[in-house]
């Protein structure tokens, strides 16, 4: 990474001075910028699960205790001083995600929404999508999410099973993850349920009974993680007792036989949708797409015709308040991509995806000739992880199993 514009001693937005030097001559050549789309990150949460790695934070107290009106006066500043990076450019998505997003009003999601229009234009069917928790609602409140204009809402069930719920620290019960489900469908039609597997203790049998209970109610979209213990949390410290790689793997491929028999197409490792329904937020991320992330904690990537440049704001809530509040920077990193890392970094996403990219999508997102990541993608299709051929790059069955050994095969050569 290339650190470009060091940020100001005063720590005031230079968003239009920094739009100029984005635009300056650079290394890359992309002929059309990629599709855009806009995150919203809300980092609090009522409790931090102990496998969470999320920047999410406890918020003691109730949602009504929320900084939600400085909150969302930080986002329209977040927003306003990013618009210069983003100029004339039409927006495909929105997603709003956490943390627990759905501890918002109404009122407050119908603000948000409204700024956003205010300032970017959206395409009139811009998917979006709200995250929500269960255990956090009050009756009405999808209704209310709806009609201020989220089409599309994401529900954090993680699991039906009352044990599992308890082990992954989860606020809610078996029945409020069904009521949950049951009140979003009423109002919408686009539903994305999580799921986990893998989970402390579970069995295979236990395994199918959640993702049966999923299925039962036909969502639009499925998301099942393998829980993964990730460093700095509650469970990396004290690791509970998981199933052996064998039994995940075997929970995997009934996932995957699952979902296919009820008619879900799997287009990524853990994305599994009705025709027409894939996640248009992630599908963007997954093909090396734009997108500005605005919040606290949120990342940006972001392309100009000579560069591709990558930001992070501040990530705790507190600071990011209090820059907001004085008028100042809300970014805690930018750099710029360097060329050296790109191939690694489009692939980290590519392969991710069940039928790859075309291969001229390379070219288009990086700007380097496909020419140079040729020797690589020789050496992963010897390897039986990649099929490739002048139209298409496409991870194998071996390639997703083994998604890790793939992709490091794209890392930069010593
Ligand atoms: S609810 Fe989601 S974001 Fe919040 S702590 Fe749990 S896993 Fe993390």
């Amino acid at each position: 990474m290339i650190p470009i514009v060091p940020l100001g001693a005063d720590g005031r937005p230079k968003s239009a001075s920094r739009a100029g030097a984005f635009a300056a001559p650079g290394l890359l050549h992309l002929a059309a910028l990629p599709p855009l789309t806009l995150y919203i990150h809300f980092p609090w949460c009522v409790r931090k699960c102990p496998y969470c790695d999320f920047n999410s934070h406890e918020h003691p107290g109730t949602s009504a205790d929320l900084p939600e009106a400085a909150y969302l006066e930080a986002l329209t500043h977040d927003l306003q001083a990013a618009l210069p990076l983003v100029w004339g450019r039409r927006v495909h998505a929105v997603f709003i995600g956490g943390g627990t997003p759905s501890l918002l009003s109404v009122a407050g999601v119908d603000t948000l929404l409204g700024t956003v229009r205010a300032l970017l234009p959206l395409e009139p069917d811009a998917e979006i999508t709200l995250e929500a928790n269960p255990g956090t609602l009050e009756a009405g409140k999808f209704a209310g999410f709806r009609q201020a204009g989220v089409t599309r809402l994401s529900i954090g069930v993680q699991s039906f099973d009352g044990q599992a719920l308890v082990a992954l620290g989860r606020i809610h019960d078996p029945n409020e993850a069904l009521r949950a489900v049951e009140d979003a469908q009423r109002s919408f039609e686009n539903v994305n349920l999580d799921l986990m597997y893998a989970l402390p203790n579970q069995s295979l049998e236990a395994m199918r009974r959640d993702l049966q209970t999923a299925l039962a109610f036909a969502p639009a979209h499925l998301s099942v993680y393998h829980l993964t213990i990730e460093p700095n949390t509650v469970f990396a410290k004290y690791p509970p007792r998981l199933p052996a790689d064998d039994s995940a793997a075997a929970m995997q491929e009934e996932v995957e036989g699952l979902t296919r028999a009820a008619g879900y197409g799997q287009y990524e490792i853990s994305a599994y949708a009705q025709p027409g329904r894939q996640s248009r937020h992630n599908l963007n991320y997954w093909n090396f797409g734009d997108y500005l992330g605005i919040g606290a904690g949120a990342h940006s990537k972001l392309s100009f015709p000579e560069r591709i440049v990558r930001q992070a704001r501040l990530r705790q809530p507190a600071a990011y308040l209090e820059r907001a509040g004085q008028g100042r920077s809300l970014l805690a990193e930018e750099s710029e991509v360097s060329v050296r890392d790109l191939p690694f970094e489009f692939m980290l996403n590519a392969l991710r995806l069940v039928e790859g990219v075309p291969l001229a999508r390379f070219a288009e997102r990086t700007g380097l000739a496909s020419a140079a990541i040729q020797a690589k993608l020789d050496e992963a299709s010897s390897l039986g992880l990649l099929e490739c051929d002048a139209q298409r790059i496409r991870p194998t069955e071996r390639g997703r199993r083994f998604l890790n050994d793939l992709q490091v095969l794209f890392l930069p050569d010593e």
